[in-house]
């Protein structure tokens, strides 16, 4: 008889993994079975048709999506990613997330988000910007400022936001700059806003540091991810005289002992369009870079990138999820074992909804505020926010994980409560 191999583990995909965390607060706050109902799923899902004219003349038809999940708090929020591997599942998972981070930070929104099924590397400009405009009309009906918000989120830019803008004003009339965030500052955006995910994460980071007592200055940090998030969060860190020795993004790791000059980094990669190569460091692979031993591991690129399989060997004091999603809840519960300190991801990379908010309060009143002003606030919601989740996970002796969905998900059964939604 033919040994058959161990069975593989399994693992959940992002939306299952959402649904699971939510379960996991839900039981813990003991939620009534009714509010479950009502706040888990999804409110309203839309699934639109992309056809493009490429430039060879030919018609390629893309396949988009707009989940809002909930808007019990105010408006959806959410961003809209471009990427081979968006899935309505992916989708849902993120708007699930959106809702709670949204209630985490306490600004008056629900959650949402978008995208389109696609390789924007491998389009052009014209492309690009025809694939936006036309999802753009498609999910028109249900955007706008007092609906839902969208953003920018992995592949998608502050001129993918401009162009959305452009085209629901179209539609409508008049300009309106409230509908979408993380636009040009040129056409209403924020100061501040293109830095806040990564500089929120920084605070988080700091936050915690100061907490279990690791030094900030010296600390070796790791960043899985070199794009908006991960690479503002690493010069932060750099700036702040941590020893940032390992970086990647797609193309490659890059690893240096002593510490990586994170402004060179950042230079060689607006050059080059990646890390590999930066010259005075050796290059490491993704299994390499997330087993290094470090004070700080910072997963800022996609879902599921720490699971069961890989996370026995993180050597991390703390790991801060600057991307969505990045450790399963199997992975999760390995790091209560080993000891590993983690920032949630609807904590730690809360810092762009509520960069985003503040551009959506700027449109709205036609009054803009200076970056001093915007960091200042953004630093103040993030501190106050660090220290709500970590009283809970002090007090009801959870890990940060659930601290921070017992948190959102408790606030938005409040504002259900409250709404008269149930009794
Ligand atoms: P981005 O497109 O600017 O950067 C993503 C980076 O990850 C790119 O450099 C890419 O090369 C790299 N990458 C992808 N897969 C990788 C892998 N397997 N190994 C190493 N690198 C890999 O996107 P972003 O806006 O920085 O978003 C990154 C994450 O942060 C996403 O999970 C996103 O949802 C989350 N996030 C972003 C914001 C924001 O405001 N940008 C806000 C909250 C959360």
């Amino acid at each position: 008889m033919l040994a058959t191999a161990p069975a593989a583990i399994a693992e959940k995909n992002a939306y299952e993994v959402a649904l699971e965390n939510f379960d996991l607060a839900a039981n813990a706050l003991d939620l009534d079975n009714n509010v479950r109902a009502m706040i888990k799923y999804p409110e309203r899902e839309l699934a639109v048709s992309v056809p493009v004219r490429m430039d060879s003349g030919k018609i390629v038809r893309f396949q988009g999506y707009r989940v809002q999940h909930s808007t019990q708090r105010g408006p959806a929020k959410g961003g809209i990613r471009f990427h081979p591997n968006v899935t309505i599942d992916e989708v849902r998972a993120l708007a699930t997330w959106m809702t709670w981070k949204c209630a985490v930070v306490n600004i008056p929104y629900g959650g949402g988000k978008g995208g389109i099924t696609c390789n924007p590397k491998d389009m052009s400009a014209g492309e690009l910007e025809r694939m936006t405009r036309r999802y753009a009309s498609a999910i028109l009906p249900i955007i706008g400022p007092e609906k839902d918000i969208p953003a920018p989120d992995v592949y998608t830019t502050p001129q993918i936001m401009a162009w959305i803008m452009d085209t629901y004003s179209m539609m409508k009339g008049y300009p309106v700059t409230g509908v979408v965030t993380g636009k040009p500052i040129s056409l209403g955006g924020s100061l501040g806003r293109n830095e806040a995910t990564g500089r929120g994460v920084f605070y988080t980071i700091r936050s915690s540091c100061e907490k279990l007592g690791v030094p900030l200055v010296g600390a070796r940090t790791v960043v899985q991810g070199f794009g908006n998030a991960g690479s503002v969060a690493a010069n932060l860190m750099f700036e702040a005289g941590a020893k940032v020795i390992a970086v990647s993004d797609t193309k490659g790791g890059i690893f240096n002992a002593k510490g990586l000059d994170i402004p060179a980094v950042v230079a060689f990669k607006n050059r080059t369009g990646t890390v590999a190569g930066f010259p005075g460091a050796e290059k490491i692979s993704d299994a390499e870079l997330l087993a290094m031993e470090c004070e700080v591991l910072i997963p800022a690129a996609l879902e599921n990138a720490i699971t069961a399989a890989n996370a026995g060997d993180v050597r991390a004091r703390i790991v801060a999820e600057a991307a969505n999603g990045p450790v399963t809840p199997e992975a999760d519960r390995i790091f209560d074992q080993n000891c590993i300190f983690l920032i949630p991801d609807i904590l730690c990379n809360a810092g762009g909804v509520t960069v985003s908010y503040f551009e959506w309060v700027q449109d709205e009143n036609h009054l803009f505020w200076d970056e001093n002003d915007v960091n200042a606030k953004l630093e103040k919601i993030m501190a106050r926010s660090f220290n709500d989740v970590f009283e809970i996970h002090v007090s009801r002796h959870v890990n940060m994980r659930l601290a921070a969905n017992m948190l959102g998900v408790g606030r938005v059964a409040e504002a259900c409560r409250v709404r008269g939604l149930y009794p």
